[in-house]
């Protein structure tokens, strides 16, 4: 049985209006669900609260402003929680809300403090989710994207792989989106100047990261001999193929330590 953090991106939970997928969203919960029912230990890091908060609040367009950001993210991550608790308690699953920001993770008791009361919950049988506190964070002691979130996560309990759910099927030899030619690379053994020179400054119009930000996660992961892969979010029964062993994405191998 395996410990896996699963991050589920803005652009996966919702649509360009900023409202939730609700289709998506619940086969995510429902395929998640049954992944914990399978004896995995699962861990959420979602992002989506700036990006709610936006259409709940009828905003034209994602704020620029730090006060608007944290003004949506509080109310977005009430929307996302809401949801989150209601569909995993249709499978009888308890979720657990834990916000954090970079501070959280550079002191270290603080850090013990989080990765214990993360276990705990594992050892509990709840589900984590986990974002950054949007409504706090300003750039001093942000951690500013999920993708690192995730990685931290995974790297601060020990876990066996990291998915990061996208709105791209995971890295290309060239961007896909203008480059026809483009070929998905199923496997990365080592992250070097090449490797990064293909992650481009891609970055979706309603999420902070991007593939900069990915290959980024998989150097901590990798590091600490946790496998990351990234996948394409929109179709949730990649999660299963994932855990089957099947090529799905790109597979970026953990050192083994
Ligand atoms: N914490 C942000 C949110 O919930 C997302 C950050 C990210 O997408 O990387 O909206």
């Amino acid at each position: 049985m395996m410990r896996i953090v699963i991050k589920i991106g803005t652009s996966t939970l919702a649509h360009p209006t900023g409202l939730l997928n609700v289709r998506l969203v619940e086969q995510l919960c429902k395929t998640i669900s049954d992944i914990k029912n399978a004896g995995h230990e699962v861990i959420v890091v979602s992002s989506g609260a700036i990006g709610m908060g936006v259409g709940k609040l009828g905003l034209l367009q994602r704020p620029k402003d730090i006060p608007t950001k944290q003004a949506a993210a509080a109310v977005g991550q009430c929307e996302l929680m809401y949801t989150y608790d209601k569909l995993f308690g249709e499978y009888n699953h308890t979720v657990a809300q834990l916000l954090i920001t970079g501070e959280d993770v550079e002191n270290e008791t603080r850090h013990q403090n989080f990765s214990n009361t993360l276990n705990r919950l594992l050892e509990l049988g709840a589900i984590p989710i986990i974002n950054e506190n949007d409504t706090v964070a300003t750039h001093e002691i942000v951690i500013g994207d999920n993708d690192t979130l995730a990685a931290i996560v995974a790297q601060s309990i020990g876990a066996d792989r990291l998915i990061l759910l996208s709105d791209i099927d995971g890295l290309y030899t060239a961007d896909p989106h203008t480059d026809p030619t483009a070929k998905l690379i199923s496997r990365i053994e080592k992250i070097d100047d090449s490797v990064r020179a293909l992650g481009g400054s891609s970055a979706s119009s309603q999420g902070t990261g991007g593939m900069v930000t990915k290959l980024r996660a998989a150097e901590i992961c990798m590091a600490c001999g946790c496998d990351m892969v990234i996948a394409n979010g929109r179709d949730p029964s990649n999660l299963y193929d994932i855990l089957d062993g099947k090529s799905v994405g790109t597979t970026f191998k953990g050192v083994t330590l």
